[in-house]
């Protein structure tokens, strides 16, 4: 429901106090019982018109606008709500609830302290924590250790506590399973989300569970913080290169990485709200469990103690990062996504593991702020699933970043010369023996970044006894509706899918919601994927490789466009490609490849055209602001028109300005 604004008359007129009075008021007066509407029962609900009128009779409001002012008000600082959440105070025959009277989807008890993580770790701040650490600490404080999460390495701030209680709340009370649910989502990421917010609104008994922190990798340990990341690392390129521009820049470019963290930290914690526990049981009415979820046979899960029963189940457990097996690897506190984002201070010399968007996105961020990165991969392209000409572009732009590049290179041993226990610090140093082309090299650094791939989190779900077959490296089997092999649940998103991004869980999510709920026949296959890696140039794809349509004897045509003869690119000093995948002498769009400028933004035009099968001829028509990187879709439908102009039909047109002259 769209957010409103109030008068400031209205909001002295109703401080905590009043509010408080005055609700035990009406929950005396008002007529609260039992209600029906389309076969639901209502339980313990009142009139929005009763509402209205108590509001004129006992002098709060002068007219009915104004009693609706002051409801809606009321609405606002949660005093009660429509029964389904759909609609404001209205004057009219519809049911509201008192949000004292509502079920219970999860709540802190108010009597047990701490109640909030601004309570605790005070004398640990500023520290970086192991989860033993932390665990310790969680558990000294309180006699209710089992109500809290098994809690990974944490950096103790401010921002941190404000994201977990948000996310992670401490004591957390789980509701009482009384009920079947008509949908229930495993795991707080990107696709339980949206899984269980999509069965909820449309009217569904819904409940989520997560075992750690809501938001699960793209808020925690992926999307948010690496693009926060990759944003300070651009600005110290831009501040370096800015002689480019005609702007000088005297003295040395410094860069503070621990503010560079915390500002990061900031930005995850001010989006942590849109992910909060209580965002999902006031604004959407979904129970919320904080635990280990496990199926205990094909229709029920435990979690915390408590038996829930499915009528439908959505696996959204994601994935978790791999580590290859080398030798004395375990001894060293190398980082992975899961952690580096808890370093504060700056590594001198990062070595990476492994090619793909995370460790190029990472890479070449810590470059740019002045760490010695070297990137090990076993073959010999970076983005190696990407166009070999976009990666290219990258490959350059990473030499440029002063990155040392060993391709054909295998790490065969770690040896640990200064140990700095659990989690990583700066005193930290390794000699690692790689295999470059077969031939060894030592490297010694301080500091190792893991980001060779990610595997699906499969274990300890109960698979087995849910009667749902998976495997450790593609993750749980589903069909093109996401259904698993038991009827009554589906999978989303990193568990079970090739394409590990949030967009995908997040559709993939509401096809489940469609499938599972309301009989639906959506295919994951018929879902226009694209993706983006945000290094420098951005690289974004949708759509067909050209391998893959070769390997399919799919005979196309490409267009291509160097976006070096665009007018805003050579302003801005970018440099980049477009390729355009047609199906062979026709201008429907097979794929496309961005490199350069905003690619992220300008691969939407591509997929939007797919997907309402607007083809390439007519792309380009749309008339576009100058000067922008999309007005190349212009000439690559220019390319594609004279294509189209045959020696015959220059003829007929010659022909018809002869006849006109
Ligand atoms: C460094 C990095 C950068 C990235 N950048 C981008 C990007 O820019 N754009 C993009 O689209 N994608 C990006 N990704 C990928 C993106 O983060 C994932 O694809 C997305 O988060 C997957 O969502 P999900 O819901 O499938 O799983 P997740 O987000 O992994 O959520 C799964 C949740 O399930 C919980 N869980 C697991 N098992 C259980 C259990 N038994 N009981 C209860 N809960 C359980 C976990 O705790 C977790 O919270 C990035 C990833 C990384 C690592």
């Amino acid at each position: 429901m769209e957010e409103r604004e109030f008068s400031q008359e209205i909001i002295d007129k109703f401080p905590s106090e009043e509010i408080d009075r005055i609700t035990a008021l009406m929950k005396e007066q008002l007529e609260i019982r039992d209600r029906k509407y389309h076969f639901k029962k209502y339980s313990s609900c009142f009139l929005g018109r009763d509402m209205v009128n108590w509001l004129l009779e006992n002098g709060y409001a002068a007219n009915v606008e104004e009693a609706l002012d002051v409801g809606n008000y009321l609405m606002s600082k949660d005093v009660f709500h429509h029964v389904c959440r759909d609609h404001p105070l209205k004057n009219q025959k519809l049911y509201y609830i008192f949000e004292s009277d509502e079920k219970d989807r999860g709540h802190l008890p108010e009597s047990e302290k701490p109640a909030s993580w601004q309570d605790v770790l005070q004398e640990q701040d500023g520290k970086l924590l192991s989860g033993e650490e932390v665990n310790d600490v969680l558990a000294s404080l309180s006699d209710w250790p089992d109500k809290n999460p098994e809690m990974s390495e944490l950096l103790v701030d401010n921002h941190n506590r404000e994201l977990l209680d948000n996310c992670r709340p401490l004591n957390w009370q789980d509701p009482e399973a009384t009920q079947k649910y008509d949908l229930i989502a495993i795991g707080g990421g990107a696709g339980g989300l949206v899984s269980s917010i999509g069965a909820a609104i449309s009217g569904g008994r819904a409940a989520l569970i997560e075992r750690n922190i809501m938001g699960g990798d793209c808020l925690n340990t992926g999307c948010v913080p690496s693009k926060a990341f990759i944003k300070a690392a651009k600005v110290a390129q831009t501040v370096r290169n800015s002689e480019k521009y005609g702007i000088m820049f005297e003295g040395e470019l410094k860069v503070d990485f621990g503010k560079v963290m915390e500002r990061m930290r900031k930005v995850r914690a001010e989006i942590s709200e849109h992910d909060s526990v209580y965002k999902f049981i006031k604004k959407y009415g979904i129970d919320m469990y904080l635990g280990d979820a496990k199926f205990i046979n094909k229709n029920e899960i435990e979690v915390n103690g408590q038996t829930l029963q499915i009528a439908k189940c959505s696996i959204a457990t994601g994935g978790h990062p791999y580590v290859p097996e080398i030798a004395g690897l375990s001894d060293f506190p190398y980082l992975t996504s899961e952690n580096v984002f808890n370093i504060t201070e700056q590594p001198r010399h990062l070595v990476i593991i492994g090619v793909g968007p995370i460790g190029c996105e990472l890479g070449q961020s810590f470059a740019r702020f002045g760490t010695k990165v070297t990137m090990i991969s076993r073959g010999n392209q970076f983005l190696p699933k990407e166009d070999p000409d976009a990666a290219s572009y990258l490959h350059q732009s990473l030499k440029d970043d002063g990155v040392t590049i060993l391709f054909n290179a295998e790490p065969t041993k770690v040896d640990v010369l200064n140990s700095t226990g659990k989690v990583w610090t700066p005193e930290a140093r390794f000699e690692m023996e790689v295999l470059v082309n077969g031939i060894p090299e030592t490297i010694q650094g301080d500091s190792i970044l893991i980001a060779a791939g990610r595997r699906p989190n499969v274990h300890g779900l109960g698979l087995e006894e849910a009667g749902v077959d998976y495997d450790e490296i593609k993750g749980i089997h589903v069909n093109d509706y996401c259904k698993t092999t038991n009827k009554n649940v589906y999978a989303v998103g990193d568990v079970c899918s090739p394409y590990q991004f949030t967009h995908n869980s997040d559709h993939m999510a509401r096809n489940v919601v469609r499938n599972a709920l309301f009989f639906g026949k959506e295919k994951t296959s018929n879902l226009i994927m694209s993706w983006c890696t945000y290094t420098d140039p951005e690289i974004a794809h949708v759509g067909k490789y050209p391998h893959e349509m070769e390997e399919k004897g799919i005979k196309y045509d490409t267009y291509k466009y160097d976006i070096a003869h665009n007018d805003r690119a050579i302003c801005d000093g970018e440099i980049g490609i477009i390729k355009i995948h047609c199906k062979k002498d026709t201008d429907t769009i097979l794929g496309a490849t961005i490199v350069g400028g905003p690619a992220g933004d300008m691969i939407c035009q591509v997929s939007q055209a797919m997907f309402n099968k607007v083809g390439l001829s007519t792309m380009g028509t749309v008339v576009h602001p100058y000067p922008t990187y999309a007005e190349a879709f212009k000439a690559l439908t220019g390319q594609y028109n004279l294509k189209k102009l045959t020696p015959k039909s220059k003829t007929a047109l010659r022909t018809i300005l002869n006849v006109k002259r």
